[in-house]
């Protein structure tokens, strides 16, 4: 029987990939020779550059969005994410995949105006300068506008009896857009202190972006569910409830989110964008309504499991660092994406199969089998496995009653024997 992706070797699963077109000649000669980001460019990236930091990188297999199936590069240090996104994902493909809507994709920044003698009366003004001040923010970066884009909205509140928030809303069109935003809005800033004589604290972009949503759903029937100990409605419901428990309690719904965010953060990095700008913006979006719930809902339907996901994802497919880090073109071309708005699709569905498969190994197995078995090959590396030993040492851990670096340290002692 032919292997399956998974127990091919680092060269053969790029071979397989580019075998079934998914790789272009270049881009297989890239994933087999790549080592990593030149010091030179590391060195263009930040300050005080040092050396580089590798992180492994893998993809989640046959993501089917809106169907069209994407293997999705993800970038992680952690065992078992990358394995546990795709048998999500596999999960989903029996309920014919996940459809996600058509992405909003605007970016709000704030002015922020302190020391004002009376809110009501400066904000009454602004908003009479809101023409004028949307003319000032695409003049600070026209050719956003010339895409298509640009400035679009502008609003006054009033953050408290001496406190305004200008908030200033723009079509980034491709780009995250952080880096033109600011740009806009300490142009719009400057003219607000010349024209009406405020104070600026600060002109800065928000990282909440309740208008750069996306929304996954998909349904799961009963029958892709079913474990050797429980039925697939049973699982189902178990999926459910544990949604559910995590809409009541901060606690669980945390971790329920962390969860979720193993697959969006991963695949944020492997697309070269900014993980804290979603991170923050996710969990900011998990207490919209005041309590930090999960952001993911699952519910038992006729005869099947029914789960959303509504994310906020302002990425970017172009800028930031996206052209700078070598990996994110060819990932991009791996991950068969070509706009903001699918990736954002394919992000959002990569987050609800990442959610599916824990929810699922957490109310079943429970979340240790699947994670120590992939632990072992870490414990196996840190007991001293060289290579050509790992896979006999993390057949016999698996194996084994405890699972401990000591116990590693003596299998290996005794596979040396
Ligand atoms: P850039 O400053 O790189 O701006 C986007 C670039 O993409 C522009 O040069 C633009 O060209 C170009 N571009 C090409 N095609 C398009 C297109 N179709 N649509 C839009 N732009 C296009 O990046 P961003 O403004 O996106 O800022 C992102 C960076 O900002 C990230 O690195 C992020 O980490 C960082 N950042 C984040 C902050 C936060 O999250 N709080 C704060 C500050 C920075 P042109 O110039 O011709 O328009």
């Amino acid at each position: 029987m032919s292997k399956k992706f998974y127990q091919l070797t680092r060269l053969g699963r790029i071979a397989q990939l580019a075998a079934h077109k998914v790789l272009s000649p270049i881009d297989t000669a890239f994933f087999a020779n790549h080592t990593g980001l030149t010091q030179e460019r590391a060195g263009q990236l930040v300050e005080n550059q040092l050396t580089t930091f590798a992180l492994p990188e893998g993809i989640a297999r046959n993501l089917l969005v809106n169907g069209h199936l994407h293997q999705v590069p993800m970038v992680t240090e952690e065992p078992s994410v990358i394995a546990a996104a795709s048998n999500g994902a596999r999960l989903a493909i029996q309920g014919g995949g996940f459809m996600v809507t058509q992405p909003r994709r605007l970016l709000t920044g704030q002015i922020v105006l302190t020391e004002v003698a009376d809110v009501a009366a400066l904000s009454a003004k602004i908003t009479k300068l809101k023409t004028t001040l949307l003319q000032v923010a695409d003049a600070a970066h026209p050719s956003l506008k010339r895409r298509g884009g640009g400035a679009k909205w502008l609003n006054v509140r009033e953050l408290s009896a001496h406190d305004l928030s200008v908030d200033l809303t723009v079509d980034v069109q491709q780009a995250m857009g952080a880096n033109m935003l600011n740009t806009m809005l300490e142009a719009v800033g400057a003219y607000l202190q010349q024209e009406l004589a405020v104070t600026v604290l600060m002109s800065i972009l928000s990282n909440y972006a309740p208008d750069s949503i996306v929304t996954a759903t998909v349904e799961i029937p009963f029958s892709a569910l079913k474990t050797t100990d429980f039925a697939g409605n049973v699982v189902a419901a178990k999926i459910a409830a544990a949604s559910r428990i995590a809409q009541l309690d901060p606690y669980r719904a945390v971790t329920h989110n962390k969860g979720i965010m193993n697959g969006v953060s991963a695949a944020v990095l492997a697309f070269g964008n900014d993980s804290r700008a979603i991170e923050s913006g996710a969990h900011a979006y998990a207490v919209k309504d005041g309590q930090y719930r999960g952001l993911s809902q699952w519910q038992v339907v006729a005869d099947g499991l029914s789960g959303e996901l509504t994310l906020p994802l302002p990425i970017g497919f172009v800028g930031g660092a996206t052209k700078l880090l070598p990996a994110v073109l060819p990932n991009q071309r791996l991950a068969d994406v070509h706009s903001a708005e699918e990736l954002m699709q394919v992000i959002c569905a990569l987050g609800l199969a990442q959610n599916l498969a824990a929810l699922k190994a957490l109310v079943t197995t429970g979340i240790q089998q699947g994670h120590m078995a992939l632990q072992a090959k870490s414990l196996a590396v840190n007991a001293g496995a060289r290579p050509e030993e790992v896979p006999a040492l993390v057949n016999a851990l698996q194996q084994a009653t405890t699972l401990d670096l000591v116990t590693a340290q003596q299998l290996l002692v005794q596979l040396r024997k």
